[in-house]
């Protein structure tokens, strides 16, 4: 074993590598490139598997894709375990496999919890920095698990947020989100669902709900509402007729209309596939984002294998810049 793979060798890169190497801002770059290369036609996603496996309550899957201007290749496998918390782990796992675009050969082996997080973080604070006002100032978070307190770090980076206000289904998750924001130095306040909307100039909702936790009627013209916690069918966290009320924009139109929070308002028939903006169009200047201070724009954060890739893809150059990591012959 070395630290720096040689020809035909696999890098492996643990949970702490990634930590160490990809920071918030890496994870911002990666995401925001891949989305426009998509838009582009550049990089696609394959046909996403996710399966209830009928085991442990668990969500089992596989996010797989190609950047052919990035030459990154590979696929995400893990899924959902409810029951992890209970054992101090983490109730998302996955793992990243990157593969050699040339000749189909294995070239790194990158966990892939630490980046799900940041990546998915990267994606809402992405839709934030090109979709909500400039002048936010108050961030309503709905959602208080893991995901929530990443996805808190990276929201307060993209405007000069001066309070964050949060409810959760389950009020006890709460103190924990509150520790987030007190670390970052922020004032933390938890409210009702009414009062969230009243207040929030941005919110994201990053829950596992199956039924809308936030109602048109409560949400103030021109928020941003970032959707982040539905990628599944079935799931859901907003009222369709929020979704219909908005400018919506996605990472992928094909995702967000079966597995994504627009699922639902696609089949009340509230809604097309065509109303939908890829945010990567946006990025590349050949979509408009929002229109009006008055628009609430949303967007629907489904997670597309290539993110997951694209934030591996980071791991594994910064790796060859620091040579953190293990190499290994199969
Ligand atoms: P977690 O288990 O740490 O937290 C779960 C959150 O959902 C908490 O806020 C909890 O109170 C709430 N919740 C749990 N059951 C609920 C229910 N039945 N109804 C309403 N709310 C409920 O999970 P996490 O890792 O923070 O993930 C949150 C969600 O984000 C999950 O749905 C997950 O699948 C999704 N996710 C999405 C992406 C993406 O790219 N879009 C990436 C990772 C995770």
């Amino acid at each position: 074993m070395s630290t720096a793979p040689t020809d035909g060798q696999i890098l492996l890169l643990s949970e702490e590598d990634c930590q160490k190497l990809v920071g918030r801002s890496d994870a911002f770059t990666a995401v925001e490139n891949v989305f426009a290369a998509m838009a582009r036609d550049d990089a696609y996603n394959f046909p996403v598997i996710r399966e209830a496996i009928g085991y442990a309550n668990a969500l089992y899957g596989f996010k797989s894709g190609f950047d052919k201007a990035g030459l990154t290749l590979g696929l995400k496998s893990g899924g959902y375990w409810p029951g992890n918390a209970q054992k101090g782990l983490t109730n998302h796992q996955s793992t990243v496999f990157l593969f050699d675009p040339d000749t189909g050969r294995l070239k790194a082996l990158v966990g892939g919890n630490y980046l799900t997080a940041v990546r998915t973080a990267a994606s809402s604070s992405v839709s934030i920095a090109h979709l909500a006002r400039k002048d936010a100032r108050v961030l309503g978070m709905v959602g208080a698990g893991h995901q929530a307190q990443f996805q808190l770090r990276a929201a307060v980076e993209q405007r000069d947020f001066e309070k964050i206000v949060c409810w959760n289904p389950h009020p006890d998750m709460i103190p924990a989100l509150g520790k987030v924001a007190e670390d970052i130095g922020l004032p933390f306040e938890a409210v009702s669902q009414e009062e969230l909307g009243a207040q929030s100039d941005v919110i994201i909702t990053i829950t596992s709900a199956f039924e809308p936790l936030l109602m048109r009627d409560w949400i103030k013209p021109g928020t941003h509402v970032a959707c982040m916690g539905t990628d599944t069918k079935g799931k859901q966290e907003v009222d369709p007729a929020l979704v219909a009320a908005a400018r919506v924009f996605t990472d992928e139109v094909a995702q967000s209309i079966t597995i994504g929070e627009t699922q639902h308002a696609i089949a009340a028939d509230l809604i097309a596939a065509g109303d939908i903006t890829p945010i990567g169009a946006v990025i590349d200047g050949a979509a408009s984002g929002r229109t009006s201070d008055d628009q609430i724009t949303l967007f629907d954060g489904t997670g597309v294998g290539l993110q997951d890739l694209a934030v591996a893809q980071a791991a594994v150059d910064l790796a060859a810049k620091t040579g953190v990591g293990t190499a290994v012959t199969l």
